[in-house]
């Protein structure tokens, strides 16, 4: 056979975990080489969080084209596709992928385009474009992420596609059906919604947006559903059939079946783990329940020279958790003996037209824990920023603990929700109290503001309530 080349850390995979991963680990010394089959920047810069957020961006502006606003402004947008597509790919995917390759350049990480897969313990074997070769490596870091699950009655093809072909549809649907109300099929069919498509989700569950409960998503459904989109819950899709103009979905409601025809059909239910692809049976790596490997708290799999991180792991499937473990695994493989994963409170945000945001607790999650805890809400309407803005819509709620005080979760629905979460991340990883946040003094008038303001409703002393 071949002739093995030595390495140091390899790692499969170029998305958030595996580029950060790369990066740090050459930071802290080690010998890095990188493995991606596809483009640098795994799903999330290439066809995940980035490309939607621009095209989420686009409706954005769009819509604020096409409604009237309060404040007399007349404009009447019209959008060329084409160009916001261009932008989209040029502007955004490829100066960050750009960004990314130069930066894994910097610090030296030897990138192989190939796709690689696992011989036994010590080696892999890389499939390039003109051949193969042979790495015998120290350690390895799998960071090989996730695809979305195809129903085999809904298979992608034609009008028929996944969360990557709706990101470059020829043209703005007329008609868009979602099969999966999750975050991803709620952000997409928003985002479209907004660029004027007639958008119907149809979700298997009694409710979308899986996570955020339901005081949270209110203003975002009953939005949704005044700007024309249509939710049918608790439907199952049974299949679906298409011509060269269209395409009809059959689903089941109460054990009735129905149908709804639009020109493309968006499938969101759920992502896979990509461990089935990568010969892990040629080793000891224990793959467990839905194809996810099994990590300790360094990211160390059931062999110890072997880590794996991000989608391809256990946990919800996010770029900043992805990323979080690729620093966990660098410093692991690195001897930094107190590299954990604590996950303590990891945010999540879904990008709807009111952006949701949540980390630590949630009022079920200290309900079902039975913890004595205090929960405090303030409104957008009470701050200036945000009127100012015309977005006084939706609250910050604060969960603190009833006897000190500390800041155990909290949840925000309204403007800047997402960048707004990690202020109170960040005071539940640091043990913060209300107080330490009500006695900050927070810059006006901004949307930061309503954060003291619901930690002084905590405190018991609200002023602007
Ligand atoms: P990935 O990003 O999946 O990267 C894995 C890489 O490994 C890929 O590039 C793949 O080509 C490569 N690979 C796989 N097998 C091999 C092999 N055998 N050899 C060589 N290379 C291989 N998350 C958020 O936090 N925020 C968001 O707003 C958000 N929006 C999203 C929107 C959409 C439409 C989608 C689909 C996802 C979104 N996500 C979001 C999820 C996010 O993209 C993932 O959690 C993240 O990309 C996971 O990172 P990863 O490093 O584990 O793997």
């Amino acid at each position: 056979g071949a002739e093995a080349t030595d390495v140091g850390t390899v790692i499969i995979g170029s998305g958030p975990g595996g580029y950060v991963a790369a990066i740090r680990a050459a930071e802290l010394g080690q010998d890095v080489t990188l493995i991606e089959r596809d483009d640098i920047g795994g799903v999330c810069l290439n066809i995940g969080c980035i490309p939607s957020k621009a095209l989420i961006n686009v409706g954005h502006h769009y819509r604020d084209s096409q409604e009237e606003n309060p404040f007399g402004l007349s404009m009447t947008g019209k959008l060329d596709w084409d160009k916001a597509q261009d932008w989209k790919q040029h502007k955004v995917v490829d100066q960050l992928t750009g960004g990314v390759a130069m930066l894994l350049k910097k610090h030296h990480v030897k990138i192989i385009k190939g796709e690689a897969t696992f011989n036994d313990n010590e080696t892999l074997n890389v499939v390039q474009e003109d051949g193969h070769q042979l790495l015998r490596f120290e350690n390895a870091i799998v960071a090989a992420g996730s695809r979305p699950v195809e129903i085999p009655s809904l298979k992608f093809g034609g009008r028929i596609v996944d969360s990557t072909g709706v990101l470059s549809l020829p043209e703005v649907p007329e008609h868009l059906i979602v099969v999966g109300g999750g975050v991803i099929g709620s952000e997409l069919g928003g985002a479209y919604s907004n660029l004027g498509s007639k958008v119907t989700i149809v979700e298997g569950l009694d409710h979308t947006l899986n996570g955020f409960d339901k005081e949270m998503t209110k203003p975002v459904l009953n939005d949704f559903k005044k700007h024309g989109g249509e939710i049918v819950t608790s439907a199952m899709a049974k299949g679906a059939t298409q011509t060269d103009k269209d395409v009809t979905l059959t689903y089941e409601v109460d054990g009735k079946e129905q149908t709804v025809t639009g020109d493309y059909l968006l499938v969101s239910v759920g992502r896979r783990a990509n461990s089935d692809t990568l010969g892990l049976n040629n080793t000891d790596v224990k793959v467990g329940d839905h194809g996810l490997i099994e990590v300790d708290n360094q990211m160390k799999t059931s062999v110890s020279h072997i880590y794996a991180l991000g989608d391809i792991v256990a946990g919800p499937a996010l770029a900043h958790k992805a990323m979080f473990e690729g620093k966990v695994a660098a410093a692991a493989i690195s001897g930094a003996s107190n590299a954990h994963d604590l996950h303590y409170s990891l945010p999540a945000v879904a990008y709807t037209q009111y952006e949701l945001a949540t980390t630590g607790e949630t009022p079920e999650s200290v309900k079902a824990k039975d913890l004595n805890a205090k929960i405090s809400k303030f409104p957008f309407a009470g701050n200036g920023r945000a009127l100012a803005m015309d977005a006084g819509v939706g609250f910050i709620r604060l969960i603190t603990d009833k006897d000190s005080n500390a800041m155990l979760g909290a949840q925000i629905v309204g403007p800047s929700a997402s960048d707004l979460i990690s202020e109170l991340s960040l005071a539940i990883e640091n043990g913060l109290t209300s107080e330490d946040i009500s006695l900050t003094i927070h810059p006006h008038p901004t949307l930061g503001e309503a954060i003291m303001d619901a930690a002084e409703v905590a405190d018991g002393l609200g002023i602007h309530v």
